[in-house]
């Protein structure tokens, strides 16, 4: 028998302390499709999510229906609009087809909207009034995913990426639907268990190439390969959200209703708990950042700077200023700086055209407490363009996305690249396209916390971290959290 399966992505990592609202048109800036064909085309074998449940749909003989497939860069919340419209279509295409055989979604897992503090929890418990109780659930969620305790009532099977770098979407997107798959032929009733601690971050933020959780990734992988444990998935939460639920947690999809799963879930989170204060990056400020490299030895290889605190991958704004200051006061030469988000400057500087020298205030312009005020630069434009590229890296392999306009700005020995939207350094097409080949600068600074290591790891003679102080520092203590539970960890004292 042909099965159908109905199938939608909605995805954003909200950071609650960011004052740009992730609404409708924030989507369509980086992903927002409808309808099958547009989801086909645009994504048809490309690393995500919707490409796997593709991929599951063709090797099982499925009629998939799809709905929609959106993401926008994290930010702050998602507004009720977008998640009413977006969400909306997964509904009504649920409304439409309430027989479906199951449903694939893929979730973040650290959405908060204007109303919705949690909101895959949300979005799962109307479609789970849709379908009823009997039809499979398959979730896939982001690493960083926030997950509330009712998700492992609500979906059958949960399976969030085992990699940070992420560079497994489409895999994950083919576990969950090869999951559903046998749900649905009856070889398996999967359930899902949950565990987690009084703890606010932890799994040395999920990194996968580094520290405690090449340890813990280990572990998940032998429970997984235990009889009746289908799926077992660590996710380190997103701390820069100011929710109930933040923190790590630990979800283990069985077959079945055993007392191991459960046991299995607690025994990873226990080692989260006892490895709690393990950190692998060494924080650098930016004048030491920029100190070490004008004293770099240059061996052919870039030194890679990253500007973890203003990642717009958690929702920073992409456009602190303090790391390119201490750059240009140091006077590094044959260096990269970006992407700096600063759409007013890109659209004088595409409109000034290569050749031009212009003077500008650049970056700064959203929060100057979080990453230093605007800086007054006088330079040449060396490049401009749209923007578009298409990531040729681990992380998103074939998709198209685009900066909009964009210019390169070249201030002594530092190429800076100016661009409209926000998005994170993580494919070597982002300064390509822009004129800038970041295997011949000496120094590449660019705005990513690790994703970027994916790409830049490679070409690399060294890569240091720096907190420039923006909005997604490691240091929370600028921030006030009112909404987290309590007692947690670090906030309280808090004994097992
Ligand atoms: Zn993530």
């Amino acid at each position: 028998m042909t099965f159908r399966v109905l199938a939608g992505q909605l995805m954003h990592e909200t950071n609650t302390f960011s004052v740009q609202p992730a609404d409708i048109p924030a989507f369509e800036k980086l992903f927002c499709y409808r309808g099958a064909d547009e989801i086909a085309e645009h994504l048809t074998g490309t690393n995500c999510e919707t490409a796997g449940f593709m991929a599951a749909a063709e090797a099982h003989g499925w009629e998939l229906i799809h709905t929609v497939a959106a993401f926008a860069n994290p930010c702050g919340k998602v507004t009720d609009e977008a998640f009413e419209t977006l969400g909306g279509l997964i509904l009504e295409g649920l409304d439409a087809n309430p027989d479906v055989d199951g449903v694939l979604l893929a979730l973040h897992g650290a959405m908060v909207t204007d109303t919705y503090e949690d909101a895959e929890t949300e979005l799962l418990k109307r479609a789970r009034a849709i379908v009823g109780d009997e039809t499979p659930i398959a979730v896939t969620f982001d690493l960083h995913a926030n997950v509330g305790p009712e998700v492992a009532e609500l979906a059958n099977i949960v399976c969030s990426y085992k990699t940070y770098p992420h560079v497994d979407m489409a895999e994950r997107g083919r576990q969950a639907g090869d999951l559903l798959q046998r749900a649905m032929a009856g070889e398996i009733r999967p359930r899902t268990f949950l565990a987690r601690r009084p703890l606010f971050e932890g799994a040395d933020g999920g990194r996968t190439d580094a520290g405690p959780m090449l340890d813990l990734q280990a572990k998940a992988r032998r429970f997984e390969a235990e009889p009746g444990v289908l799926n077992s998935s660590i996710n380190a939460g997103f701390h820069h959200s100011d929710i109930f639920d933040v923190g790590p947690t630990v979800l283990i999809t069985g077959d079945g209703d055993d007392p191991r799963y459960q046991a299995m879930a607690e025994e990873l989170m226990d080692d989260i708990w006892a490895r709690r204060d393990e950190v692998t990056n060494q924080y650098l400020t930016s004048g030491q950042a920029a100190d070490v490299a004008r004293r770099h030895n240059y061996n052919g290889k870039p030194l890679i700077i990253a500007d973890y605190a203003d990642n717009p991958g958690a929702g920073a704004y992409g456009d602190a200023t303090n790391l390119l200051k201490a750059m240009l006061d140091e006077k590094l030469e044959d260096a990269c700086f970006g992407a700096l988000r600063d759409g007013e400057a890109a659209a004088a500087l595409v409109e000034a055209g290569p050749g031009a020298t212009v003077t500008l205030a650049v970056g700064g312009k959203t929060d100057a407490k979080f990453g230093g005020p605007p800086l007054t630069l006088t330079g040449a434009v060396v490049h401009a363009g749209d923007g578009t590229y298409t990531c040729d890296g681990p992380m998103w392999a074939g998709m198209t996305k685009s900066f909009g306009p964009s210019a390169v700005l070249r201030v002594g020995g530092v190429d800076i690249l100016v661009v409209t939207n926000l998005l994170q350094i993580t494919d070597m097409q982002q300064f390509l396209t822009n004129g800038i080949d970041p295997r011949k600068k000496r120094t590449v600074a660019l705005k990513s916390m690790q994703h970027f290591r994916a790409a830049y790891q490679p070409i690399a003679d060294k890569v240091i971290v720096c907190d420039s102080g923006a909005l997604a520092s490691p240091d929370s203590s600028r921030l006030t959290f009112r909404h987290i539970r309590r007692p947690l960890y670090p906030f309280d004292d808090v004994t097992l």
